[in-house]
């Protein structure tokens, strides 16, 4: 058995694709089922996703509002920082710390 699956009866494989995502790449889990046996995995190919586990869609929701948040704040700071940040990354570091 692959570490990335998770064995499941029916019950808990529903309840696992509905509920969780994965927690590489936040996408939506699959049940496969070989007969008597349900596995869950996340839906993209081995080769799009590394597939370390799973995580609750509330948390992975949660994550990418406070992601969004944070880079529309990058996006405010952005014109400041292009405007008067000095080019030398040595300036740049006394700016910061202020020495
Ligand atoms: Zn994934």
């Amino acid at each position: 058995m692959r570490a990335d699956f998770t064995r499941a009866n029916f019950s808990e494989a529903r309840h696992l694709v509905l509920k969780y995502v994965c927690a590489t790449c936040w996408g939506p889990l699959v049940e496969r089922i070989e007969y008597p046996d349900s596995f869950v995995e996340c839906a993209k190919s081995d080769e799009d996703c590394s597939k370390t586990g799973f995580v609750t869609k509330s948390y992975a929701e949660r994550r990418h509002a406070e992601d969004h948040g944070d880079a529309y704040e990058a996006k405010q700071n952005l014109p400041f920082l292009k405007k008067d940040a000095p080019a030398d990354p040595g300036e740049i570091i006394k700016d910061i710390t202020g020495g």
